[in-house]
């Protein structure tokens, strides 16, 4: 493995202008790292990676890297691109372990952050980095939000995020778990108890419905509920999964993992949302993907679909005139989530968009003054890199905030 990432190292042309770097949503500065990491200064590499994107250490695992560094490196052309994203594991890792961990003088003011899903994460700990005092408040046990309860372990073992954990508090970042803002607690209560700026990065967990019969049987589910817990589920041996998207094949994936026999996905027309990566893998897995399918109802023997005519490019050209009943012992509708709107309900002045995302102006200020919000509960589901993107532009904003505002 070492030197596998050595003379992956070796290969980079240290381009002048790295379309790698350009690439990437938060610019991790590729070349140089892989400079520093030929130089064997891995602390030093691991610092300037954690300065720049406190999640590299789950990028590096996450990304899509054929979209982003990878897929733009100018080595594509020889069929060869740098998969910089095995050496940002490594040293990301290794950084985790070592890092020394130094805490400024404390402010005087003291920042909360709701949600400790990769943008809650990384604001609080851009704050702590300047001294701010920062609690993190989270409804479920365990941090890390969708790292946590929506990524399979197989793809990114949860011990990393107990490794990270420790980081957060040596830090001096609290955590408060089981405790969701917008039922017992307020955002009020927080300004009452003397936060001066309050940061939402509550994500999407509310699962989108079909609103069609048979939705709320005993043997249909909703994919992210199914993730955060698989094995509290009883899914039969035969599953069908509505939806073609990265959530969905993580779902088929997860049931092949306990038990199940035959995974079924189902799209309307031959588009998959999901990356390719994710979709071959979950056909290496022994999905099969079944298209021109509209879901029309759910039965307890299986969902029933609409077949479409399909053109030669996959499109959808009309219907077939008839149903299709599939047999499944479960269904698992995974067509994507929203917003949960407790927030909004409970706080005076917190305003969202059609959707229920939140909406801030380019410095992730929402429409509370004091309140800044970043990740999916602005963009709608999207990547833990765009999250960290974001959330750095809403650290930076509420330093300036609460610097500016006197107590
Ligand atoms: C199944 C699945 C697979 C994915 N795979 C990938 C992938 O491979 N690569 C990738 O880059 N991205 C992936 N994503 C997307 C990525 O996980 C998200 O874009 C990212 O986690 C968003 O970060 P966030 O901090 O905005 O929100 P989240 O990660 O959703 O975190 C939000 C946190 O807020 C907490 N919370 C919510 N409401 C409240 C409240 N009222 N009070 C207190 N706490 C609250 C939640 O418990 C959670 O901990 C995947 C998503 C899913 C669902
Ligand atoms: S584009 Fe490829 S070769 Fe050029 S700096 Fe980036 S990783 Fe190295």
């Amino acid at each position: 493995m070492a030197l596998h990432m050595i003379n992956e190292a070796n290969r980079c042309l240290n381009c002048k202008n790295p379309k790698c770097m350009e690439a990437c949503p938060v610019h991790t500065r590729i070349p140089e790292l892989i400079r520093m990491f030929k130089e064997q200064k891995l602390m030093e590499a691991g610092a300037v990676l954690f300065e720049n994107n406190p999640m590299s250490v789950f990028c590096a695992i996450v990304c899509d890297h054929a979209a982003q560094c990878t897929g733009h490196c100018v080595l594509n052309h020889k069929g060869h691109p740098i998969r910089f994203y095995e050496i940002e594991q490594y040293v990301s890792d290794t950084y985790l372990d070592r890092m020394i961990v130094r805490r400024p003088e404390p402010k005087d003011k003291m920042a909360a952050v709701i949600g400790s899903g990769p943008a809650g994460m990384t604001v609080a700990i851009k704050l702590a980095e300047k001294g701010y005092p920062v609690t993190i408040f989270d409804e479920k046990e365990k941090i890390g939000g969708m790292l946590q309860y929506g990524i399979p372990d197989f793809r990114l073992p949860k011990t990393i995020l107990d490794r990270y954990k420790k980081r957060l508090l040596e830090m001096g970042i609290r955590i408060r778990p089981n405790t969701g803002l917008g039922g017992a607690l307020h955002i009020d209560d927080l300004f009452r108890d003397g936060y001066a700026s309050v940061f939402i990065g509550t994500g999407t967990w509310r699962p989108k419905t079909l609103g069609l019969q048979g939705e709320s049987l005993a043997n249909v589910h909703f994919g992210i509920s199914y993730l955060a817990n698989p094995s509290a589920y009883d899914l039969g041996e035969s599953v069908a999964v509505i939806g073609m998207g990265n959530v969905a094949m993580d779902v088929a994936r997860t049931a092949f993992r306990h038990g199940a026999r035959r995974v079924m996905l189902f799209a309307r027309s031959s588009r998959i949302a999901a990356s390719q990566v994710e979709r071959e893998y979950t056909k290496l897995d022994g999905a099969e993907f079944i298209f021109g399918r509209g879901i029309r109802r759910f039965t307890e023997e299986g969902p029933v679909f609409e077949v479409y005519k399909m053109d030669e490019n996959g499109a959808v050209t009309g219907s077939e005139g008839r149903e299709e009943l599939v047999r499944a012992d479960s269904t698992i509708i995974a067509i994507s989530q929203g917003p949960k709107n407790k927030l909004i309900l409970t706080t005076a002045g917190l305003e969202g968009n059609e959707k229920g995302l939140l909406i801030t102006d380019e410095k992730q200020m929402t429409t509370r003054e004091g309140v800044f919000a970043a990740g999916d509960v602005v963009h709608g589901s999207m990547t833990v890199v765009h999250a960290v993107a974001d959330a750095k532009v809403a650290a930076e904003s509420m330093i300036e905030y609460m610097e500016r505002e006197k107590p």
